[in-house]
């Protein structure tokens, strides 16, 4: 475990956001601690994992015995009990390190644990969150399907209550940690008439009776996580099983997902500073017509521009985390961190490459790693059209239009 406690995080005090030095000593730490974890058992790997397709399984292990894989759910669950901030934070790190291990810890944080330490009754935490905790065992979130991806409420996925157990049928598409998860929360339509109102939330054990897994996606980055298809085929499922009422999947998933998007949004700094990291190296190290290529102003606005777009991401999701962490309404700003971070590291990691010239096109570096990393912060947990549209949607209620 961290050793860092939510009491101690009290204690300590959230001082402000506007700084990493400004806050909590805790926060601080654990900063450190991830930083430090991830130059010295992520960085080594992450070209390799991405390379071969590998899962990270003894980083992952090693993650879960410091408490990484379950940092906001609580110390009496085997959580780490920490606030959202430092989830951020944690998240951002870790994804500097590399992007692949940054969105396994991301599902199992915010999309599988989350949920259930929201929505769950003391036997299903007991059952499928304590001993998701350590790294021992995964989760996956399984919203989207072949035929609807943004539209969510669309699902055709069926669970169909026949005595005292479900009957899920349909295909699952594009889940992250699909292979080697033990646990999902799956979305599927119980009651066909109430549309979105009659989606519900499933918790499903792995391997199980009637669930076949698709081929593993072959990706444009994050290749050391997995991504495939759950198809269920008469998969029956205790209707114990159901997270929440009947009919409040749909709400579980949309809250999951703002929570989510401030761990894609830190996903996404994380792959931005990585971007800027090797840029800043590289022409420090570098000479053309004689001098230093951070010299030249041509690289220096480059570098400004990468300092400025990632700066300003991270006091969004900052801000975003540290709402959530006071309870208030922050919705509208996950969408803009995630929207900004994503964007900012899209917008980084083309710009490194550029920087490194010939050296930033090919893989004896990483820039055009990060580059293949970032495209997809821009995608899941709600493209970037969507965020735009999350954030409109709530200034217009704001003006009351
Ligand atoms: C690597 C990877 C991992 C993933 N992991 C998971 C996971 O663990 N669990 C899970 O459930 N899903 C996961 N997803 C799915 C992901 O969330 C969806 O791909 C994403 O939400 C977009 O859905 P779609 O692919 O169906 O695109 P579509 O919804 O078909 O969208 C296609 C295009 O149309 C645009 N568009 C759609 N609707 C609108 C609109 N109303 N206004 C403007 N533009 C619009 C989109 O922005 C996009 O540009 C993952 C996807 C990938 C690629």
């Amino acid at each position: 475990m961290l050793g860092i406690s939510r009491s101690l995080l009290q204690l300590c005090g959230c001082r402000g956001i506007a700084s990493l030095s400004a806050l909590s000593e805790t926060h601080q730490m654990l900063h450190k601690t991830c930083r430090d974890f991830a130059e010295a058992e992520l960085k080594p790997i992450a070209a390799k994992i991405d390379r071969e397709h590998l899962f990270p399984k003894a980083q992952i292990k090693k993650m879960g015995e410091l408490g990484l894989l379950a940092m906001t759910v609580p110390e009496s669950l085997g959580g780490s009990g920490l606030d959202y901030l430092a989830y951020a934070i944690a998240m951002e790190e870790i994804s500097r390190g590399c992007a692949s291990t940054g969105v396994i810890m991301s599902v199992n944080n915010s999309l599988y644990l989350g949920p259930l330490d929201k929505f769950g009754n003391d036997e299903q935490k007991e059952k499928y969150i304590v001993p998701f905790t350590k790294g021992d065992r995964l989760g996956c979130f399984a919203l989207s399907e072949p035929g609807n991806g943004s539209d969510a409420g669309a699902a055709s996925t069926v669970a169909k209550l026949s005595g005292d157990h479900y009957v899920l049928n349909g295909t699952k598409s594009w889940i992250t940690n699909g292979y080697e998860a033990t646990g999902v929360v799956v979305f599927a339509t119980t009651d066909k008439s109430k549309k979105h109102k009659g989606i519900s939330a499933l918790l499903v054990d792995k391997p199980t009776e009637g669930l076949s897994l698709g081929k593993k996606e072959d990706k444009l980055g994050i290749r050391g996580s997995s991504t495939c298809s759950l198809i269920f085929e008469d998969c029956p499922v205790t209707a114990e099983n159901i997270l929440g009422e009947p009919g409040m999947g749909f709400k579980i998933a949309m809250m999951s997902l703002d929570a989510g998007r401030i761990g894609i949004a830190s996903q996404a700094l994380g792959i931005a500073q990585a971007a800027l990291d090797c840029a800043v190296e590289y022409a420090s190290k570098r000479t053309a017509f004689g001098n230093a290529i951070i010299k030249l102003q041509a690289i220096q606005a480059k570098i400004a521009d990468m300092a400025s777009k990632l700066e300003s991401s991270r006091l969004l999701t900052w801000r975003a985390a540290y709402l959530k962490d006071q309870g208030k309404p922050f919705t509208k700003e996950a969408a803009m961190a995630k929207l900004a971070a994503s964007e900012a590291a899209t917008f980084c990691a083309h710009q490194s490459i550029q920087i490194l010239g010939g050296m930033g096109y090919v893989t004896d570096m990483p820039a055009e790693r990060h580059y293949r990393d970032a495209r997809i912060t821009e995608i899941y947990e709600g493209t970037s059209e969507i965020q735009r549209l999350v954030i409109a949607g709530n200034i217009m209620k704001e003006y009351s239009v």
